[in-house]
């Protein structure tokens, strides 16, 4: 796929696959990835005084304030490298993000990825990130070649202290409450795309890579 421009925001569930899609087109087609939950992750891991601030919202299982979590997209959103394209994997997530995100960026699409509960915990639960460099596995469904050890990078693996079945829970609930009017808002806009996000990962990049097209300028 041959694309000049190409502004989206990733929606749906955690677990959706938001993460492990985007990273594909971002490996594939070079489209710059922005994850907010990465960012925060960093931050902790980092102690950084945004880090200090977040951790224990991460820990719970709820949302950062969003008038922390704009400035930093705001700003992220101004380096050269996202001028013509971007996917944004889990931002915006409240309406008010929506509208903030509107007044400095116009995305061309929001994609929501459609997975029901109960997938979700199974996806969840069995998530490996590598500490290294980010890439996402599965203990059932992309298992790494060697137990605990990054293909990509030779890292380690570890499970996000946030995808405990409690946490779970919690962050489903935000997601019910906050961030699914998203859906909404932008088929309001004649600008979402819904994509079945529950076949496997090659499936839902292929059809997510066929259907977005028609929502990009030629
Ligand atoms: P997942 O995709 O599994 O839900 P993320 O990595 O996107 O997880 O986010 C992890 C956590 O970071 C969220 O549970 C929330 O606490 C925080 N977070 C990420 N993005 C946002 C956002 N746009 N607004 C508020 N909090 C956020
Ligand atoms: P999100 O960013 O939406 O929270 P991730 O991309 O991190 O979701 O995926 C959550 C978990 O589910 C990961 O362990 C990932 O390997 C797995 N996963 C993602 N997409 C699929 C898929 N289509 N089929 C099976 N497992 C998947
Ligand atoms: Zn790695």
């Amino acid at each position: 796929m041959n694309i000049q421009s190409m502004k989206l925001i990733f929606l749906g569930p955690p677990g959706a696959g938001k993460g492990t899609i985007s990273k594909m087109a971002a490996e594939r087609l070079g489209v710059p990835q922005i994850s907010t939950g990465d960012m925060f992750r960093t931050a902790v891991k980092e102690k950084t005084e945004l880090g200090l601030r977040v951790q224990a919202i991460l820990a719970a299982g709820g949302l950062v304030p969003d008038e922390l979590t704009i400035a930093i997209i705001r700003e992220r959103l101004s380096w050269p490298d996202v001028r013509q394209s971007y996917i944004l994997d889990g931002f915006p997530r409240t309406i008010p993000q929506a509208e903030a995100l509107a007044a400095f960026s116009s995305p061309d699409a929001a994609v929501d990825f459609e997975v029901r509960d109960d997938l979700i915990l199974f996806r969840l639960t069995g998530r490996r990130v590598c500490r290294a460099c980010g890439a996402i596995y599965h203990a059932v469904t992309k298992p790494p070649k060697v137990d605990s050890i990054c293909d990509l990078c030779g890292g380690e693996l570890y499970t996000r202290n946030d995808d405990r079945e409690e946490t779970v829970k919690a962050r489903l609930r935000a997601y019910h409450e906050e961030t699914e009017p998203l859906i909404g808002y932008y088929a309001g806009k004649g600008r979402l795309l819904t994509i079945d996000g529950s076949p496997d990962a090659e499936t839902v990049y292929t059809t997510f890579i066929s259907e977005i097209g028609r929502f990009l300028k030629k």
